[in-house]
């Protein structure tokens, strides 16, 4: 039976388990985090991801998990809207829509779905990968040594699988200028309800504070910002608290309350926005697999399905194992490589949408979200959104 080290438990890691295992693999999943990673706001079931959960046998039980939402709204200082984009929205096409599910619930029902025979080793990761006739010898951070036919590198934008076989990341790397601090928010007496609208307020500089509903008595937030600095290390949450208070200093609304709450987030995750590119994804005989290979970043709205349509596709190619393991890997490549590109190219001006650097902007935007919606425009732009995973593989 062929043995596959799939390393990162997140959406293309545990996707592919599930998938592998049903198709007779053993599967091991090593993950850096103690537990199943929990945060991250919500994901839509478009461009492909719908018809891979169907797939799997799960869509019934994430189309049980969808968050109630009616739009998203940019917002003043004050919390006044200046525009709105509800979800029906170029009949659904719009930025929010009304099939999204918190990235924690995809990520459990992946993980849920998967039989007692996936073997899961948290708090766990890969020191090196040594190529050898009939596999790879992986030793783990723990000490352990073991032998996999295969090594799927699943493990997110900052990749280690890809930083041991391809090299530093800055090699693969378009930074797109933002960076985005995320994490859940337990309403209070006192917390601003949100009444199922996905709450954006953008300052001038290139800031932005969002507040989106969650859970029944949660809320998502995140407060972005425009840099080119490195952040503080991952682990040095003081100096990322730090940064955030100063940053978010003198904005209105809700920025000083959400950044108060930030030290006591269970969920706290500060990262840049970036994009990966890498040329090719499969050495030997390991590969990469969702944001570790191609990550098109959070403003694609592409990550999900992508990581979900390339676990299918890969999987598929696999098979049984008993195929020549670089002739499913090329063919796994040729496969996703289009769509995965395409996901990269964003709106034009995409940054400066989300983040505009003036009040000027920041109005001019507004009104132009507002007209967009007019019943001359909506189609070009349905058009533009619609583009969205146009590119998906036959699966
Ligand atoms: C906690 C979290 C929250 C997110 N929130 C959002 C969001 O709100 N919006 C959005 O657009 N995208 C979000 N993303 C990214 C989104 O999940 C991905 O773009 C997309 O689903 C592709 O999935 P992936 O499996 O390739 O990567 P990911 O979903 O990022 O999963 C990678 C997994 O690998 C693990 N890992 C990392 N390094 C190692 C290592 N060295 N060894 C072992 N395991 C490792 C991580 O802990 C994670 O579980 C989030 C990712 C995470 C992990």
């Amino acid at each position: 039976m062929a043995h596959a080290l799939i390393v990162g438990a997140g959406i293309a890691g545990d996707a592919l388990a599930v998938l592998l295992d049903r198709q007779g693999w053993r599967v091991t999943v090593a993950e850096i985090a103690p537990g199943l990673r929990k945060g991250g706001q919500t994901v839509d079931l478009r461009a492909g991801s719908r018809e891979v959960l169907a797939r799997m046998g799960v869509l019934d039980t994430v189309l049980a998990s969808l968050v109630a939402q009616r739009g998203l709204a940019w917002i003043d200082e004050t919390g006044k809207h200046l525009a709105a984009m509800p979800v029906e929205a170029f009949d659904g096409q719009g930025f929010v829509s009304k099939e999204e599910v918190l990235r924690t619930d995809l990520a459990r029902i992946l993980h849920n779905v998967g039989s007692a025979g996936i073997r899961y080793r948290f708090n766990e990761t890969v020191e090196s990968l040594d190529d050898r006739p009939d596999g790879v010898s992986v030793r783990f951070r723990s000490g352990d040594v073991d032998h996999f036919d295969v090594v799927v590198g699943a493990d997110g934008v900052h990749s280690r699988v890809r930083g041991i076989r391809w090299g530093e990341e800055e090699q693969f790397r378009n930074s797109l200028g933002i960076a985005h601090a995320w994490y859940t928010l337990d309403e209070r007496a006192d917390t601003p309800p949100l009444d199922g609208w996905f709450l954006m307020h953008n300052a001038p500089g290139g800031l932005m504070v969002e507040a989106r509903p969650g859970h029944a008595g949660t809320q998502e937030v995140g407060l972005s910002f425009r840099t080119t600095e490195p952040l503080p290390p991952r682990g040095d949450r003081a100096a990322q608290l730090d940064l955030l208070e100063r940053t978010f200093r003198d904005v209105g609304w809700r920025a000083a309350e959400i950044v108060s709450r930030a030290p006591n987030a269970a969920d706290f995750a500060l990262d840049t926005y970036d994009q990966i590119a890498v040329p090719k994804w499969h050495d030997g005989r390991v590969v990469l697999l969702g944001d570790s290979a191609w990550c098109a970043s959070p403003l694609s709205g592409l990550g999900t399905a992508l990581a979900l349509l390339g676990a299918e596709v890969l999987a598929q190619e696999l098979a049984d194992g008993t195929e020549p393991i670089g002739d499913a890997f090329a063919r796994y490549e040729d496969r996703m490589r289009r769509p995965a590109q395409e996901a990269r190219k964003l709106l034009p001006g995409r940054v400066g949408m989300f983040v505009p650097m003036t009040q000027l902007g920041i109005r001019v935007w507004a009104v132009i979200w507002k007209a967009a919606q007019w019943r001359v425009a909506a189609p070009i732009l349905k058009w533009a959104m619609a583009g969205r995973g146009r590119d998906s593989p036959d699966v």
